[in-house]
């Protein structure tokens, strides 16, 4: 679903806001009131119309499109939701049909009927040793959730200088910063054999430049998506997820195998 596009054409009506989800004057602090799915400043203070909860009105359009429960207490926001709160009239918008789930397709390619020519059995042998060494790496990442292994910060090695985690806008804004999630999540993603990892790179990508994926609701959300019911399951595997692909991010290293080289684990979040 196209959020900006479905916001654009909808006609929003205004309507009389319930006494309870009126703002109180004198609110000094309404500015720094933080929004749990991309924990920043709220913007364009948006309110699900069941439960009453406050996101970013972007926010919620991200999430509307992957879940119709609310991010923070999971009752049912398929009803509708209030935003431009702060203008005099208020809008009421109602939530466009969910898109169906895209089903992982486990079909492979049939067996070729024609001879292979030279050339093309040199490229596949390639092709294969390129796999080869991808799988390897996959079963690194793989051991890395399976025994709760977080990579430690790389600030702690004393040649790098701190870098913060990138904002979602800073991913979307940054060529660089986008190249290198597509090229993190393509390979991490196999850690969950199960899943479509082209349909979830495109997928995680855009909630990356939408949301801060660490925070409480998106990780739940990364769960719903990575933990399938027939795939293989992790101890707080989309936590870790979460952690892993920031520390990638905000590695000074552009290219996966670098980064690979020089990481060092911890059992635990605190210790790098
Ligand atoms: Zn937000
Ligand atoms: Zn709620």
């Amino acid at each position: 679903m196209d959020w900006e596009g479905e916001v654009k054409a909808h006609p929003d009506e205004p309507i009389e806001l319930p006494v309870a989800v009126k703002r109180e004057t004198g609110d000094e602090d309404a500015n720094s009131e933080r929004c749990v799915i991309c924990l920043m400043a709220l913007r364009d203070r948006t309110i699900v119309g069941v439960c009453g909860h406050e996101f970013c009105f972007e926010c919620i359009g991200v999430w509307a499109n992957q879940s119709r429960r609310c991010p923070l207490c999971s009752t049912d926001m398929s009803a509708f939701l209030l935003h431009d709160l702060d203008s005099s009239t208020p809008t009421k918008f109602y939530l466009p049909p969910l898109p169906q789930k895209k089903v992982p397709s486990l079909s492979l390619p049939g067996p070729s009927r024609r001879p292979i020519l030279p050339e093309e059995r040199l490229r596949m042998q390639a092709e294969k040793q390129e796999l080869d060494e991808l799988d390897l790496q996959v079963e690194r990442r793989k051991e890395i959730y399976e025994h709760e292994l977080y990579v430690k910060h790389i600030a702690s090695n004393p040649t790098t200088r701190f870098r913060p985690n990138p904002t979602p806008r800073q991913i979307a804004d940054n060529p660089e910063l986008t190249q290198k999630a597509t090229a993190f999540l393509r390979r991490e993603l196999r850690v969950w054999s199960l899943v479509d990892v082209e349909f979830l790179t495109t997928h995680i990508l855009s909630l990356l430049k939408a949301i801060d994926i660490r925070s409480e609701p998106a990780v739940r959300l990364l769960s719903e998506i990575l933990d399938t019911p027939n795939g293989p399951r992790y101890p707080h595997g989309a936590e870790h997820f979460a952690h892993e692909i920031y520390s990638f991010l905000r590695s000074p290293f552009k290219e996966l195998y670098k980064y690979d080289e020089a990481v060092q684990v911890s059992t635990s979040l605190g210790s790098g």
